[in-house]
């Protein structure tokens, strides 16, 4: 073991996090131990990432095998690991609204919406000679790098990046009526979350899904969804937009698709698929045998594991568990928000004590926006683990 972790991160890490005072060294399943042997129930998950929860053997198995026949080869050339991939998430697309499509892979969440600003740009390109503008939501979260970080209209994000990406404008999540105040011939598209992970857990409504797809067809702009963190079973379905019926004409995926291991990709429509031509776009690593077996090995488990039925059937019992606390403590709860495992408990007032004091209890949370405290289980838990969740937050909440 290191013995000088919080040391060196005091002096060798750039100082753009705040980390908890937490060394974590062992995972198994919905558990982590940190350096002094204490136990955790990880509902944090790498923030959405860990699919599979830690060290599941399939997983394991899959990345050792891959990583001792063929890790890297750059995308110069075809890898099987990659084609298999992409057939499973084409295949997975097709059965829904969106139909046909292709993938580009990369290795997060901000490079796969990158992928999807550009194929933005070139679609207003092709339409009318020139890319235009493209449509957010407020408080919508889409990555920081230039381009995502843009369409990230939160000040404690861009605060300090000026001048930014110009052309992104922005109107109100959940309500269709402000996007087409801000609609025009010159919008490329319009980019959305179909829940609002990082802000708060906002889900959107039906209505709002199909009032975008109306209002970008009346006008030949393309709807795209981020799925980065929705995505690949997160909230009970492969994909969150099958909640709502609604196709778009592109998405990215990142979070849950590796189980951990650093993969994103952007699914695109075919027919708009022939805007990418041979060097219109490209990443050294994105789409790697190692990364695509990893994910693979994610997609397996779904499958042959019942793991969307149990997410269905486990999520209902957990958020009557849930609905129960937030009328046991009417005080400190509002309500209960999100979908299947992608859950939020919001509070009136600031919750970070309260993410402090869970972990003390050995239950580790994500924060989203200010008040909304995140619980994020592995995808592969049953409703005991859900349960004890629950059961610390409730001996959590009666000593608030
Ligand atoms: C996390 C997240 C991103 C950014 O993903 P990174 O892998 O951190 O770049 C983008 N969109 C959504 C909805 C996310 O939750």
């Amino acid at each position: 073991m290191f013995a000088d972790t919080a040391a060196s991160y005091d002096k060798c890490v750039l100082r753009n996090y705040a980390p908890a005072a937490l060394t974590l060294v062992r995972g198994e399943g919905a558990r982590v131990w940190d350096d002094s042997g204490k136990c955790y129930l990880d509902f944090c998950s790498g923030i959405a990432t860990n699919s599979l929860g830690h060290a599941h053997p399939r997983w394991v198995a899959a990345i050792a095998a891959q990583a001792g026949r063929l890790a890297h080869v750059s995308n110069l050339f075809r890898n099987e690991t990659q084609a298999r991939l992409a057939t499973r998430l084409a295949a997975k697309a097709a059965d829904t609204p969106a139909g046909a499509g292709r993938l580009f892979f990369c290795n997060s969440g901000a490079e796969a919406n990158e992928a999807l600003l550009k194929l933005s740009r070139l679609h207003g390109k092709h339409r009318r000679g020139i890319g235009g503008r493209l449509l957010v939501a407020r408080n919508a979260f889409h990555g920081r790098t230039f381009g995502a970080m843009s369409a990230t209209p939160q000040e404690k994000i861009q605060k300090g990046f000026f001048p930014l990406l110009p052309g992104v404008d922005v109107a109100v999540f959940n309500d269709v009526a402000s996007f087409e105040k801000l609609m025009g011939p010159d919008v490329d598209a319009v980019l959305v979350e179909p829940v609002q992970g990082e802000s708060g857990l906002a889900v959107a409504t039906p209505e709002f899904l199909r009032g975008l797809r109306t209002l970008c067809d009346q006008h030949g702009a393309l709807l795209l969804f981020d799925e980065v963190q929705t995505g690949v079973a997160r909230t009970g379905k492969f994909l969150a937009f099958e909640h709502f019926g609604v196709a778009p004409d592109a998405f990215s995926l990142a979070k849950g698709l590796g189980g951990g291991f650093p993969i994103g990709a952007a699914w695109v429509a075919e027919r708009h698929a022939g805007l990418f031509v041979p060097g219109s776009h490209g990443t050294t690593f994105g789409g790697n045998p190692l990364a695509c077996a990893a994910a693979n090995a994610v997609l397996d488990v779904v499958e042959q594991e019942g793991v969307l039925g149990a997410i269905d059937r486990n999520s209902a019992v957990w958020l009557a568990e849930l609905g129960a606390l937030a009328r046991r403590f009417p005080g400190h709860i509002r309500e209960i928000r999100g979908l299947g495992y992608l859950r939020g408990v919001a509070f009136h007032t600031p919750s970070a004590d309260v993410h402090a004091l869970l972990r003390a209890n050995g239950l580790l949370t994500v924060p989203a926006g200010d008040n909304v405290l995140r619980l994020l289980p592995p995808l592969t838990v049953g409703a005991d683990i859900l349960s004890e969740a629950a059961s610390i937050l409730a001996m959590t909440l009666e000593k608030l």
